[in-house]
């Protein structure tokens, strides 16, 4: 293998890296090259025949399909609903305010518009967070100055006032 041919091949490589849509690379109608057009869409350099990549699919599903949801679009373009979690994530989704396509909070099921979780589950799960580092200052106070405070309170005052 020529060295040109390696450069080729590392090329290659790096941009089946980049993209992670499954880009159309050679057109089904003709086996040309498939060039890039934007959002999604490829267009057959000899042929002009268009194909879509993932996001591509996904997107044109929802414009189609208004109402569909997460599940729906991944059944009928065949892209995972993971990626199309990614999609959503990344923002490379834009959903009109009236649509109704939705994922799955993965804690209670309740549907949501992007990222993993609904509102509420993730305003119980900052919840939690806040319990838990309450806790462990109080932990923190139990066996730190606070409690000499609160003896000498309980118990004599000479012990704050010699502080
Ligand atoms: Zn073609
Ligand atoms: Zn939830």
């Amino acid at each position: 293998m020529s060295s040109r041919e390696e450069r080729i091949e590392t090329l290659k490589k790096e941009l089946t890296n980049i993209t992670t849509y499954n880009r159309p690379t050679y057109c089904a109608e003709c086996g040309g090259v498939m060039v890039f057009k934007g959002v999604g869409e490829y267009q057959c350099e000899n042929c002009g025949f268009l194909d879509y990549d993932d996001y591509g699919k996904v997107r044109n599903y929802i414009e189609k399909h208004m109402g569909a949801n997460a599940a729906e679009a991944s059944k009928a373009t065949g892209v995972s609903q993971k990626a199309i979690r990614e999609m959503l994530k990344e923002a490379r989704l834009e959903i009109a305010p009236n649509s109704t396509f939705f994922l799955r909070c993965e804690i209670c099921g309740a549907a949501i518009r992007w990222g993993r979780f609904c509102s509420k589950c993730e305003v119980a799960h900052h919840r939690d967070l806040e319990e838990m580092a309450r806790k462990s200052r109080h932990h923190d106070d139990t066996f730190g100055y606070s409690t000499e405070r609160r003896k000498g309170e309980d118990g004599s005052k000479r012990f704050t006032r010699e502080q």
